[in-house]
Order: C-alpha cells, then sequence, then structure tokens
C-alpha cells in the first residue's frame, strides 16, 4: 500500500510521453483529412489541374505513412520506452509530406496550372497548416519541434525566394515571424504544461500523504486499526471463496506499564517502535499485515497459514524479540521486553469480530498462564472459552 509517489521528472516524462502519442495520432488523422481534401477539391476543380494518376503519385506516399502509422497507433499503444519509434514515424510523416507539397508545386508550376503565384499560394497554404500542427503536437520536446518544423518551414521559403525573386525581404521576413511566434509559443506552452504536471505530482504527494494519515499508524509505521480491519474483512471473504486456511496472532507488551513508569513514556513509545519493527520484519510475506492494534497491543493477520505456520511466526516473534534485546528493568519475567500472544485459526462461517475474539481469549490465556508464550487456538463463534483448543508454551 505504501507505493512510492511518482518524482517530478518522472511524471514528467511520462506526461510527456502520453501527450506526445496523443499527438502523433491527431497529427495522422489532419494528414489524412487534408489530403482528402486537397484530392476532393483538385477532382472537383472544372479545368482539373492535375490528373488523377498525378494525384495518387504524390499523395499515395502521404496517405499511406499517416494511415499506417494510424493503424500501428490505435492498435498497438507505443509503450514509454519506444518513443524514439513514435518520434521517428512523425518525421518520416513529415518527409512524406514535403514530397507531396514540392511535387505539387513542382508539377503545378511547371505546367502553369494555377495561374501566377497560384503553386506557392498552394504550399503556403499546406505548409502553414502542417507547421503548426506540429509546432502544436511536439511543443514538450523542443528539439523535436525545430526538427519537423524548420525543413516546412524552409521549403515555404525557398519557394518564395523562387516564385518572387525580387522581393527576398518578405519570404526571409516570414521565415523569422514564424520560427520565432513557434519558438516562443513552445516556450509559453511548455511552462503550463509543466506547471500542471508540477500540480499533479503535488496532488498524488498529498494523496499518499492523506493515505498514509487514513491507514498507518504514526508510532510504528504499521498498519492502523482501521487498515487492520478492513483487510480482515477481505481476508475473510477470500479464504471464505478460496477455502484457504487463514490465521492470525494478537500479541500484548507484557508488564508495558511498568516499562513506562520505570523508564519513561518516550523510552516506552521507542519499545513500540522497535517491536513493530521486528512484527514487520517477521510477517514479511505480501498479503501478511502486521498492525498496531491499540496501545500496546498489534495484531497480525497471515492470509493462506494453518495453525502450525501461524505458531512457526509466533515463537519467531519471540526468538527475534529475544534478540532485539529490549530493556525492561522492571520486567518479573528478564531484563528484557518480552509479548504474550494469541495465535488463532479462522474458520469457515465466522466474522471477523468473532475471530478477534477468539485471538484475544487465547492472548488473555498466554497472560494468565505467566506472559512471555503464545497460546494457540481454533476460534469458534461460541462462547470465547470454547474457543481455545490447546495452549502453546514456551
Ligand atoms: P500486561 O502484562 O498485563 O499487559 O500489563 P501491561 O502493563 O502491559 O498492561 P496495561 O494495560 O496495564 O498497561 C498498558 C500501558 O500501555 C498503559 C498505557 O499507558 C501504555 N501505553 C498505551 N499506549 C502507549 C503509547 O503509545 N506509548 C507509551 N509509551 N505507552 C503506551
Ligand atoms: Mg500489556
Ligand atoms: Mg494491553
Amino acid at each position: 500500500m505504501n507505493s512510492k509517489p511518482k518524482s517530478f521528472d518522472e511524471l514528467l516524462i511520462q506526461e510527456t510521453h502520453i501527450y506526445l502519442c496523443r499527438s502523433v495520432k491527431w497529427t495522422a488523422y489532419l494528414s489524412v483529412f487534408l489530403l482528402v481534401a486537397i484530392f476532393l477539391a483538385s477532382m472537383l476543380q472544372k479545368n482539373s489541374l492535375l490528373t488523377l494518376q498525378d494525384l495518387l503519385v504524390l499523395q499515395m506516399p502521404t496517405l499511406c505513412i499517416a494511415l499506417f502509422g494510424l493503424a500501428g497507433i490505435l492498435y498497438r499503444q507505443p509503450e514509454q520506452h519506444r518513443m524514439g519509434l513514435v518520434l521517428a514515424y512523425l518525421l518520416v510523416l513529415e518527409v512524406a509530406w514535403i514530397y507531396f507539397v514540392v511535387g505539387h508545386y513542382w508539377l503545378t508550376s511547371s505546367y502553369n496550372l494555377l495561374g501566377e503565384y497560384g503553386s506557392l499560394a498552394t504550399v503556403d497554404s499546406v505548409t502553414d497548416v502542417l507547421v503548426f500542427t506540429f509546432a502544436i503536437s511536439l511543443y514538450p520536446v523542443r528539439r523535436w519541434l525545430l526538427v519537423s518544423v524548420v525543413p516546412l518551414l524552409l521549403v515555404s521559403l525557398v519557394t518564395r525566394l523562387i516564385e518572387i525573386p525580387e522581393n527576398p525581404i518578405f519570404a526571409l521576413t516570414k521565415f523569422v515571424c514564424l520560427l520565432v511566434i513557434i519558438i516562443t509559443g513552445q516556450k509559453v506552452l511548455l511552462q503550463w504544461f509543466r506547471k500542471a504536471i508540477l500540480r499533479d505530482a503535488e496532488k498524488q504527494q498529498l494523496l499518499q500523504q492523506f493515505k498514509r494519515m487514513a491507514l498507518i499508524d504514526g508510532l510504528t509505521d504499521l498498519s492502523n486499526r482501521r487498515h487492520f480491519d478492513e483487510v480482515l474483512a477481505l481476508e475473510i471473504k477470500a479464504a471464505e471463496r478460496t477455502g484457504d486456511p487463514l490465521s492470525m496472532i494478537l500479541l500484548d507488551v507484557d508488564f508495558f506499564k511498568r516499562l513506562n513508569d520505570s523508564l519513561g513514556h518516550s523510552d516506552g513509545d521507542r519499545c513500540l517502535v522497535r517491536l513493530g519493527e521486528v512484527l514487520h520484519g517477521v510477517a514479511s510475506r505480501p498479503r501478511d499485515l502486521a498492525a498496531r492494534y491499540g496501545g500496546e497491543e498489534f495484531a497480525i493477520i497471515l492470509p493462506d497459514t494453518d495453525l502450525s505456520g501461524a505458531r512457526h511466526i509466533a515463537e519467531q516473534i519471540r526468538y527475534e524479540l529475544k534478540a532485539a534485546e529490549i530493556p525492561h528493568p522492571d520486567s518479573t519475567l528478564g531484563a528484557y521486553v518480552t509479548v504474550s500472544q494469541g495465535v488463532c485459526l479462522w474458520q469457515p462461517g465466522l466474522d471477523a469480530d468473532e475471530l478477534l475474539a477468539s485471538a484475544d481469549q487465547l492472548l488473555y490465556q498466554s497472560k494468565a498462564q505467566g506472559r512471555d508464550r503464545c497460546s494457540t487456538g481454533v476460534a469458534k463463534g461460541e462462547a470465547a472459552e470454547d474457543k481455545v483448543v490447546s495452549s502453546y508454551l514456551s
């Protein structure tokens, strides 16, 4: 449950990737639309400017690449590490477009099909649409934006210089102005993009913090009682469904009040933290859950674990706790902190309260029999006393 929140840089890369994939899709759609529109416009012209064959030769490569890319993106969402492939596709699409624009210009101007400056107008309008399409698609990655936009602007510049050689200033001015507009626009958009992602990262962080506060015990870093109750209910449902065994351990620090009284409350807290670490280390399977159930009372859910498995865990807790050597100057049981445990096996048909009541009864039994031990038993829904089947002594 403590999944690490993503860092800002990770989120930025992830969001850039998602955005670029969407943009490439959008660019491919727009390319198909534009090609169809040009095709229809040319075909509907009364004195057809280009033959059907001319048009097909010019349009087919661009159309095929746009459609091929669309199919690829729609049916196989590219993964993050294949970003290079996505961007390479955009470049191929752009080269195909340049082929179309230059070819169109060359054919219409050499046959003088569109009258004075007619070919230039076509090149200008198509390249303008493409330049803005690529610019908006690629603004999160400036070098890719420039790599795709500058060749298109150069095509437009060169055709202008060829078509109107007597006025190079106008062609150059348009080139420079468009480049400046695109670069400044990219900067502004990128700032918004980063800001939106930063807010998202902060939101995720806050969410994680709230989750922690709601489900984790602040002192020991184990799950709190609320989380324990939620997980126990779910594990009981899972065990009902699968028929797998389910056990739990309830444990309580022996003579903790005396420890507090002799060493002070903060040493008492440190003892609980250390005990929490021991429990966390022992309940190590992915579905095991150790929780602080109350003041100095802890509980562990052990899914897919029978009574002998749970008893083994309880023994391990006692062993690890002894090894941890947490001082207890006022215990009648020795120099170090000990715990008493109730180890209980759930039975089909019992609810969480009945299981807890059985475990509590077993814990009580351990206390009554001298502490620093575990009592094991099978839970039953009857009177708590009847639930105790056996007792495990140290
Ligand atoms: P027993 O062996 O029967 O369990 O005796 P005990 O002294 O451990 O049991 P008791 O219930 O009498 O005392 C529990 C003590 O735990 C009382 C309470 O002040 C203390 N306690 C509860 N929560 C905390 C905590 O968060 N920090 C500290 N330092 N002490 C706590
Ligand atoms: Mg106690
Ligand atoms: Mg207690």
